[in-house]
């Protein structure tokens, strides 16, 4: 009566169930792209600069608070390396910064002697040109080198300036109408005169146009601002 267990036909129902495939390698994240190793999916998307690389918040550079790629950034920082002056550009740069300081402040004088008034913000257009002449006479670079060159042209020809504004009030029109005496503007005596008493000639608002004359100067030649991380 016991044979019937021994057919042995109860043993393979006691199959095991383990060997199930576990979570294989590849399977569904292989389908979507990976930007870099640490991929975010939730902050892809496209470079903002290029529109082509993928980015995440693992791989993106911020320029000026856009999200950039990073051969986007590469070619950025070789730009503005190309852009930098360096002490070759000084000599063109000076030469162009000088002349255009010192006709720009001839100008401001003349238009001081043709209105009577010598006109404080004037001045400003004194930086601005020397700025720009600093700018084209170094080929277009930018850099600290040229910041101090413009400031140093700009200051020249608003002494400049200031000294036929002096020099005509001063000394030759009030000697050629009350003496009818004619002196010269380069008179050593007229130059003396402005020397002891240029600090006394400046007034507060002269003082204020020539801060942001030279704070104008001191921009032009500013390398192109970037906020890079
Ligand atoms: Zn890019
Ligand atoms: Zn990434």
């Amino acid at each position: 009566m016991s044979t019937d267990s021994a057919t042995g036909t109860d043993s393979s129902s006691a199959q095991p169930e383990e060997i199930a495939a576990p979570n294989m390698p590849g399977g569904e994240s292989a389908a979507a792209v990976a930007c870099c190793e640490q991929s975010d999916a939730k902050t892809m998307k496209p470079c903002t600069l290029c529109q082509k690389t993928l980015i995440c918040k693992n791989c993106r550079m911020s320029l000026n608070g856009k999200s950039i790629c990073a051969e986007c950034t590469a070619g950025i920082v070789e730009e503005l390396e190309a852009e930098k002056a360096t002490t070759a550009h000084l000599p063109m740069a000076l030469a162009a910064g000088i002349a255009a300081a010192v006709l720009s402040g001839a100008i401001w004088a003349a238009i001081a002697v043709i209105t009577g008034y010598s006109i404080g913000y004037v001045a400003i257009g004194v930086g601005y040109l020397a700025g720009h002449a600093v700018v084209i006479g170094g080929r277009k670079r930018k850099g600290p080198v040229l910041q101090y060159t413009a400031v140093g042209c700009a200051f020249l020809g608003l002494v400049f300036g200031k000294y036929f504004i002096f020099a005509h009030f001063n000394a030759v029109k009030p000697l050629k109408e009350q003496f009818q005496v004619d002196i010269s503007y380069f008179d050593p005596q007229v130059i003396q005169l402005f020397m002891d008493n240029f600090t006394k000639t400046l007034s507060p608002i002269d003082i204020l146009f020539l801060v942001i004359a030279l704070a104008v100067a001191w921009g032009v030649p500013k390398p192109t601002e970037i906020k890079l991380r």
